[in-house]
């Protein structure tokens, strides 16, 4: 168990950590009705509405895995952890929202998984710093790309010509893996249609896996609101923040 230097509010730890172990059991059983088990969804404790000490109460619940969506929150996060908690090696960190050029080079060392690839540009920059600031046997950054299966052009993630043609570049760089995709359903989407867009980048993900002989074994995708569609459609990754700090 990770535990805190400082001491954490007890109302909020006993909220934290009854809503997680609600959590666990619902995406066990959203697991078992997929034909899944729940060692094959990993949980990402989303901390981007709750201050430091607040996500300690998640950590301390048991949660492990952490995101966050702004560069300068994941830093403010990670320093904190890494000053107050009992072991911060065990806290992984996943970058969740969209990550500025001019930020890469603060951002990676910090990470277990980058879900976010969301550009070519992006990611050509990422090669670039990663290529050049690490040792030559430094293990490889792993990524996601992120897609929009939605064609709404107002949401975030590569359209799936765009996504391929960056999964290709990819593939010429050694310092970089990507390890599957990440995408998020329509805001509207009830849950019928949210199944049929995670089904899409499942599909995504299965034709890429064949016609570039490779594995791409995480799918990042689910949040409060669809974890259950998401686990029925393959997702190894979901990403829940606000059932989480629910009732703080
Ligand atoms: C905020 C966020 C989540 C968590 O969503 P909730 O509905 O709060 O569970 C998941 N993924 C991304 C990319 C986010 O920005």
């Amino acid at each position: 168990m990770i535990t805190f230097h400082q001491p954490l509010p007890p109302a909020d730890l006993a909220t934290v950590r009854d809503n997680w172990l609600r959590l666990v059991e619902d995406v066990a059983k959203a697991a078992a009705d997929a034909g899944r088990t729940a060692a094959d969804v990993q949980i990402v404790g989303v901390t981007k509405y709750v201050d430091p000490p607040t996500a300690a109460c998640l950590v301390a619940a048991g949660c492990h895995h952490l995101g966050e969506n702004r560069p300068q929150k994941l830093w403010e996060k990670a320093q904190w952890m890494q000053q107050q908690s009992s072991d911060p090696d065990r806290i992984r960190w996943h970058m969740i929202g969209h990550l500025q050029r001019n930020k890469i080079r603060r951002t990676v060392p910090l990470l277990h998984l980058l879900h976010s690839v969301d550009s070519p540009r992006l990611a050509t920059a990422l090669s670039e710093v990663v290529s050049d600031s690490r040792e030559a046997d430094a293990a490889p950054l792993d990524v996601l790309l992120e897609v929009n299966v939605t064609g709404d052009e107002s949401k975030t993630g590569m359209l799936p010509d765009q996504a391929r043609q960056t999964l290709e570049s990819l593939l010429a760089q050694p310092a970089i893996r990507v390890q599957g995709l990440m995408g998020m359903a329509g805001i509207a989407a009830d849950p019928a249609e949210c199944r049929r867009q995670f089904a899409t980048i499942r599909q995504l993900r299965d034709d890429w896996q064949s016609e570039y002989s490779m594995v791409l074994p995480q799918l990042s995708m689910g949040m409060s609101g669809d974890f259950a569609e998401a686990i029925a459609e393959g997702a190894t990754i979901i990403r829940v923040g606000t059932r989480l700090f629910a009732g703080l």
